[in-house]
């Protein structure tokens, strides 16, 4: 057991990243989908950032198992965590509520699927992967534990890095000059800020 402070703030912002993805996954459901670009490989990695992102840590904070791996943060890691925890949150929700009927948790499009240009989406084509980072930054510097603390960060990366092409190249098939023109005045996960009044 694992349950310093710092781990049970970690769990509070577990209970409510998995309570906005429930709420949102619930309206997902009642969608219907008119392209599938999801693949064996697309739901694996969904698989292991949520490994990473939740089992991992929960086996941590609640069980011996991983304390071979465990060492010893500074009280001023911990504080500088509720930072990307509050930040990644907000971004996660936000992202989410942008999205509305559009989101889904691996590659696909509604029936009359609407590009989200507005909102956090104004300022980056990722938000919710951004959001991804922020939370494996704050785990990191929450949780003393080499497995449970670095995993998710190594799982988002490998997320970004494999899907983000296959993401673009489905909306670029779809959306096409639109969503070329909406790439040129964004970043992936940092504003382009002295692009968003141009092209
Ligand atoms: N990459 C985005 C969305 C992740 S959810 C982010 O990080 O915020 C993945 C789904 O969102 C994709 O299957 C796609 O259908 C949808 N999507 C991604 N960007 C979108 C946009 N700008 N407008 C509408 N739908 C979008």
């Amino acid at each position: 057991m694992n349950l310093h402070p710092s781990s049970v703030l970690f769990v509070a912002g577990v209970a409510v990243y998995v309570g906005i993805r429930a709420h949102f996954r619930q309206i997902a459901r009642a969608q219907k989908t008119s392209v599938r670009r999801s693949s064996r490989r697309d739901m694996s990695l969904v698989m292991l950032v949520g490994l990473c992102q939740v089992v991992l840590p929960l086996i941590f904070v609640f069980s011996p198992w991983l304390d071979r791996l465990n060492y010893g943060l500074p009280g001023a890691a911990n504080v500088a965590g509720v930072i990307p925890l509050l930040g990644g949150l907000w971004l996660f929700w936000r992202s989410h509520t942008d999205l509305g009927r559009s989101w889904s948790v691996t590659l696909e499009l509604r029936e009359s699927h609407r590009l989200v240009t507005e909102g956090v989406y104004r300022l980056i084509r990722h938000p919710m992967y951004a959001s991804f980072f922020l939370l494996a930054l704050e785990q990191a510097l929450l949780l003393g534990n080499w497995l449970a603390g670095w995993s998710a960060l190594a799982a988002v990366l490998l997320l970004y890095v494999v899907r983000v092409p296959a993401e673009e190249a489905m909306m670029l098939s779809f959306f096409g000059a639109e969503y070329q023109s909406y790439m040129r005045r964004t970043g992936g996960i940092i504003p382009r800020l002295w692009r968003m009044h141009g092209a």
